[in-house]
């Protein structure tokens, strides 16, 4: 066989090297009818493994010999499974955001596509009846012949098969006999009309603006649907969506990381009789794949899905609709760390469709962009279906006395709340009984000895836990230091709160909505039934219960702990703290009566307070943006972190302190450090950051190009790890 036949690819691997790597595809290999494309997967040799890669082009020549070259084992699909747009945003993607290449195209597929099965092996096949199905099978091969009669009716899926107690052998013997054979299920794609769409609800005035504002512009725009909680955006949601699918193109839903509500889900389903299908974390690989295998087909006309799905491979997408857009979940923290926002704007863009992002409480970059015309700003102010706004109350807690943290006055309301036959929500950010073990003696404070931060102690398990390491033990009974054994709990975490509030309200039930207590697969849908049924009661939780979710009988909601975010190092937590004020705040109220909102705080002078409470959420976020101008603060500049971590503290703070040198010769550039991460050790290693900011997100790439060219030649980079956070939102 002569090398000149053989075809020279470009291959992206699932390797943490920014590079990609050039195999050869021998003729043989290669499926008869078809040339390779880019966006196919093959399967390939790397060093001892074996692993699946991308196509990225064919190449006429390589740097490396080619008689060196590798062949590849086998190429898996007939056809690419990403298509040229979809190439070129993962492409973007990758450079944007400074992650290999090989790794952002592996985020971009299920799991089950990352190995090395076919499309063919991986699609659902049925059983269809060939010619020389007989018709003279004996009477007494009774199963026989009942596979025989079904499949003369129609052709079989393994579901069908089960339900009629066909055994594998029967129909293997009608496989092996060329009677029946198994064959790609061909996707039917239907035809949207009015049949398939059930009446909305009348609009009202400001809901009709934005209907028709979304659904009278064409080609790319992004529109902000700022409108308070209980507004009606979803209804807005429906009725561009409605427009959408009726052009025959698909929809594309991103709710954050935990918004995935059961309710959420029912209304899109019950509004339209077309196929609405789902792609979270909770799903199995195979479920993902048959949500990622039919927006490709086309089949799906709606996905409803979190962050990755803004990756998820549609034929037709017409739409894109990110609700809760401000909300931190969406973008990735680790590994790749990319905004499924942008990703989202991005390949908008490119196809020429519109982007509605809805919240109460838009992100301050989003704000900014609907201030200087790159977004489209459309307001929902009064709230749909007549529930009113909440009250909001400031109970200062240095003028009162507390119980598991919760303010005389705030008990006295529960109290009152319950006897009216309402319900009451807790809300309180912290896991477990207490954050910290103190000794009474000599105030040691449970530390733990991987991280900078305290183990939470967790009565129902006696254990220690560091929630940010995962380090366990048990409690011990004597103190660490001095070993008195005048160990007392330290704050107050949701189960303490639980067990206080269980014995002082003991004619009511309280349900906790945490981590812990919906480990358990069904309990968190229990527990929400049992709230829906609406006897008075308390809901303690945490982000959990923030949003999304409708809780009708909910009247009083109580933020038990907000001081923390006002003095972070973060300068994105006082709108965090916003965030989730305002969210927190919308669970309250929203049947018929007037809801109230309690915010405990020992600094009920504090600005950011003062806003949230006589306020909108508007007010405070116009005083923010002011006050990021005046400091050069994102969106008013661009930000990448670079972070360094070590097994000395030394090595990584040094490292960056010569990278920052280099810098220098960037003269639009901000350097900022180097200095400890806010979680300045985690899981024993001391991790220190660099922040660069810059007015020019142009010019702040360029520099992130050099940096990427660069760091491996600054000294000791072999003794430090590194990572790279383009728009970073969280410093940790
Ligand atoms: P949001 O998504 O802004 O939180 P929803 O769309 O969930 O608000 O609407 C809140 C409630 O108001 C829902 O029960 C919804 O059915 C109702 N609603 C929305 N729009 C209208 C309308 N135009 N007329 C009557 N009720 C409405
Ligand atoms: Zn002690
Ligand atoms: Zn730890």
């Amino acid at each position: 066989m002569s090398l000149f036949s053989n075809t020279i690819l470009e291959i992206a691997l699932p390797v943490p090297l920014r590079k990609t790597f050039d195999y050869v595809l021998l003729d043989q290999s290669s499926p008869s009818d078809n040339s390779i494309q880019p966006g196919q997967r093959v399967v390939v040799p790397f060093g001892r493994q074996t692993l699946v890669g991308i196509v990225i082009r064919e190449k006429s020549d390589s740097e490396h010999p080619v008689e060196k070259l590798k062949p590849i084992t086998q190429v898996l699909d007939t056809k690419p499974c990403f298509d040229e747009q979809q190439f070129q945003l993962i492409h973007w993607a990758a450079e944007y955001y400074q992650h290999p290449i090989g790794e952002v195209f592996h985020a971009a597929l299920p799991k089950l596509m990352r190995e090395a099965k076919s499309l063919e092996q991986l699609t659902d096949k049925v059983l269809v009846a060939s010619d020389a199905l007989p018709n003279d099978i004996p009477a007494k091969a009774k199963a026989q012949i009942k596979l025989q009669n079904l499949l003369k009716q129609k052709t079989l899926t393994k579901d069908d098969l089960k339900q009629h107690d066909i055994s594998t052998g029967t129909v293997k013997k009608f496989v092996d006999q060329q009677w029946a054979s198994w064959q790609t299920i061909i996707p039917e794609i239907k035809t949207i009309n009015q049949q398939h769409l059930n009446a909305g609800l009348a609009l009202n005035t400001e809901q009709a603006i934005a209907v028709s504002g979304i659904n009278n512009h064409s080609g790319y725009g992004t529109f902000l649907l700022e409108g308070v909680t209980g507004s009606g955006k979803t209804e807005v949601y429906l009725q561009t969506i409605q427009e959408v699918l009726l052009a025959q193109k698909q929809v594309l839903v991103l709710v954050p990381e935990i918004g995935l509500t059961p309710q959420t889900i029912e209304r899109f389903r019950s509004r339209f009789n077309v196929d609405v299908s789902l792609w979270h974390s909770g799903m199995t690989d195979k479920q993902r794949f048959a949500t990622w295998y039919k927006a490709q087909t086309g089949q799906a006309n709606i996905v409803i899905a979190t962050r990755s799905g803004v990756f998820l491979p549609f034929s037709q997408l017409g739409m894109i609709v990110i609700d809760e857009e401000h909300d931190p979940s969406f973008k990735q923290q680790d590994g790749f760390k990319y905004h499924c926002r942008s990703i989202a704007l991005y390949r908008a863009n490119t196809l020429k469709c519109p982007v509605i992002l809805g919240s109460a409480t838009p992100s301050l970059e989003t704000l900014a962009n609907a201030q200087n015309g790159k977004f489209h700003p459309l307001k929902l102010m009064q709230r749909a279906g007549g529930s009113q706004t909440p009250k909001m109350k400031l109970l200062d807690l240095n003028q009162c006395r507390t119980e598991a943290g919760i303010g005389e006055p705030l008990l006295q309301q529960i109290q009152q709340t319950l006897d009216d036959g309402k319900q009451v929500m807790l809300f309180i950010n912290r896991r477990g009984f207490a954050p910290v073990l103190m000794c009474e003696e000599c105030h040691w404070l449970s530390d733990c000895h991987r991280c900078s931060g305290y183990t939470t102690y967790h009565k129902s398990s006696n254990q220690l836990i560091c929630h940010h390491c995962g380090y366990q033990q048990q409690v011990m009974h004597q103190c660490r230091e001095c070993g008195s054994t005048r160990l007392n709990t330290l704050g107050v975490g949701t189960e303490q709160l639980e067990h206080f509030l269980t014995q002082h309200f003991n004619a009511h039930p309280v349900i906790r909505l945490d981590r812990d207590s919906t480990a358990k697969k069904g309990e968190f849908e229990r527990k929400l039934e049992q709230i829906h049924q609406g006897q008075p009661q308390i809901i303690i939780g945490t982000q959990m219960i923030a949003k999304g979710h409708h809780f009708p009988n909910v009247h009083l909601v109580g933020i038990v702990d907000v001081d923390g975010a006002l003095f972070s190092s973060d300068f994105r937590a006082p709108e965090k703290l916003a965030q989730l004020v305002v969210q927190v705040a919308g669970r309250a109220g929203r049947g018929l009566q007037r809801g109230e909102v309690w915010l405990q705080t020992k600094f009920p002078e504090h600005p950011v307070i003062q806003d949230l409470v006589n306020n909108q959420y508007a007010d405070f976020a116009q005083y923010a943006l002011t006050e990021r101008k005046e400091l050069a603060l994102p969106p008013f500049s661009y930000q990448v972190i670079l972070r360094a971590e070590s097994t000395t503290s030394e090595f990584a703070s040094d490292w960056l302190s010569n990278l920052s040198v280099h810098l220098q010769q960037f003269n639009q550039l901000m350097v900022l450090g180097p200095m400890p991460s806010p979680m300045a050790k985690k899981a024993g290693k001391f991790r220190h950051m660099l922040t660069l900011q810059c007015p020019s997100r142009h010019y702040l790439h360029k520099v992130v190009d050099w940096l990427i060219e660069n760091l491996d030649t600054i000294q000791n980079s072999n003794r430090i790890r590194w990572s790279i956070d383009v728009d970073p939102v969280d410093l940790s």
